[in-house]
């Protein structure tokens, strides 16, 4: 089974992915990514049960500033789990919000700048949208709705920055087809054969693995990895599941 993050970490680095997916190491949990599970939670009960966001802490406060854009409580479903199976590939993850009766699907962001936020036209191609659209319940076109909660704002940046697009069905098919589903098969096939195999007796082996040394210092903050790494034999997802 491959979720979106997954695949978005193998697409950066083949051996960092499988460093955490055969080898069990995780990635360490940044203040970034604990202030956006903050965020997640406050907008979840927000959605869910009507409760104003806690204006006492910064990701309550972006979260009250996004509130024009999101559903009205009780109105949409949260935290939605799913796992499907397309072309015999798998695929899971959780969406962030759906709005069954709009046809939506939502995603909260929290950034710290809006540098890498997607455009209307990038975000039919991400990840994460392609697998929210063909999750069920999907529909002929979803609308989706990017919401990127900015930390840290520039003079006349808003708080709260939607980004919506909206995805047919077939379209987001034939990306996954393109992108994810040989991503599947790869990763599967990298799986297969550490099977059953002692995590830490499969840490060496991963050398043999392809990998992308300009990851190992993106944003600034270096790959957990890079003690053992040899960072040699390099090679990136697309060209070992171009055809
Ligand atoms: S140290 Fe660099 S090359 Fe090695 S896994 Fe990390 S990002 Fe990839």
């Amino acid at each position: 089974m491959l979720s979106a993050s997954s695949y978005k970490l193998a697409k950066r680095c083949v051996r960092r992915w499988a460093y955490k997916e055969i080898c069990r190491l995780k990635e360490p949990e940044t203040s970034a990514t604990a202030f956006g599970t903050r965020g997640h939670e406050q907008a979840e009960r927000f959605l869910r049960d009507g409760i104003a966001p806690d204006l006492h802490t910064p990701e309550g406060r972006l979260v009250y500033e996004s509130i024009p854009f999101l559903p009205r409580p009780g109105e949409a479903a949260v935290e939605v789990p799913f796992a499907f199976e397309l072309d015999g590939a798998w695929f899971y993850g959780r969406i962030d919000a759906i709005h069954e009766a709009e046809c939506t699907k939502l995603d909260h962001k929290f950034v710290s700048s809006l540098d890498y936020a997607e455009s209307p036209a990038s975000l039919v191609r991400d990840p994460a949208a392609v697998l929210y659209t063909l999750a069920a319940p999907f529909w002929e076109t979803t609308r989706l709705r990017w919401i990127y909660n900015l930390k840290k704002r520039k003079a006349g940046q808003k708080p709260s920055n939607p980004v919506d697009a909206t995805l047919p069905l077939t379209d987001a098919k034939k990306t996954a087809r393109e992108g994810l589903i040989p991503a599947w098969r790869l990763l599967s096939g990298v799986r297969a054969l550490f099977a059953g195999q002692d995590p830490t007796e499969a840490l060496p082996l991963l050398d043999a693995i392809p990998c992308n040394p300009h990851d190992c210092m993106a944003f600034n903050r270096p790959c957990p990895h890079l003690a053992y790494c040899s960072r040699e034999n390099p090679g990136l997802l697309e060209e070992l599941t171009r055809e």
